[in-house]
């Protein structure tokens, strides 16, 4: 946790926060803060500054915000992330990582090789989508929330969607066959879709090729979904 990051519905005054949870845990006994130490904290959608730590015992942590000296988010990606959803385990990490390399839109859709047991899993709940964000903001010192989507209807969302998401933006589908190769990093906007464990099928590549998204390979090797993400979006942006 680089970051602590705060909603603003948990101020008991405006700068003052009382924390129980997993956070109060983190930094009793991995920072293994003290009374007086000052720790890096951010407002959910909101500004960076500073908490200082006011009391601390095994019930909880009191804080004291500073924003004296505020700072901003790095800046986001700008990207549209489609997503063919993962199976729950890889779903979590990967919804950490982009949160971490800082997507701010990603769309969850179906497709054939979607079991569509995954559609009913418990980590698709709006809390536990958010948890796993929080998490991956909290890592990469960002406070910016990103909006996750969910479709489960491939076909509707391909032909009346993302057209309109993908108008106006180099828009890709990765895919290694028949796909040109990763362009050079561009600070231009974007759409990526990412394909299940299995692929996608050909039916589905017509029809994202059709919605306007050129099939782009990242190389002979074939990656899990979970290293294709980050592999794509640092292939495709510069760093920032
Ligand atoms: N078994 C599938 C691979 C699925 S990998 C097949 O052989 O087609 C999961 C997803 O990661 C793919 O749908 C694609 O979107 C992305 N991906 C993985 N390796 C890739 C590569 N070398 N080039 C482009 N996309 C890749």
């Amino acid at each position: 946790m680089n970051l602590l990051l705060i909603d603003p519905s948990e101020l008991s005054a405006p700068d003052r926060v009382w924390l129980t949870d997993r956070r109060a845990v983190h930094i009793r006994e991995i920072h293994q803060a003290q009374v007086g130490d000052r720790l890096r904290a951010g407002m959910l959608n909101g500004l960076i500054g500073e908490a200082e730590v006011l009391n601390l015992d095994a019930s909880g942590v009191e804080l004291a915000l500073d924003f004296s000296q505020p700072r901003q988010s790095p800046s986001p990606l700008p990207v549209i992330l489609v997503l063919a959803l993962p199976r729950p385990k890889m779903l979590r990490r990967v919804l950490q990582a982009v949160a971490s390399l800082g997507v701010k839109e990603i769309w969850l859709i179906h497709s054939y090789r979607v079991d569509k047991s995954y559609w009913s899993s418990p980590l698709l709940d709006a809390a536990v989508i958010h948890e796993q964000l929080l998490l991956g903001l909290e890592q990469a010192g960002d406070t910016q929330l990103p909006v996750v989507h969910q479709r489960k209807r491939f076909k509707p969302f391909v032909e009346d969607e993302l057209p309109g998401l993908a108008a106006g933006r180099q828009a890709w589908v990765a895919h290694p066959y028949h796909a040109q190769p990763c362009p050079a990093p561009s600070d231009e906007s974007a759409l990526v879709a990412i394909g299940p464990e299995g692929g996608f099928i050909p039916y589905e590549v017509d029809k994202l090729n059709q919605a306007g998204l050129k099939s782009l390979s990242l190389g002979s090797r074939i990656l899990r979904v979970e290293t294709a993400v980050p592999v794509l979006l640092t292939r495709l942006f510069p760093v920032s």
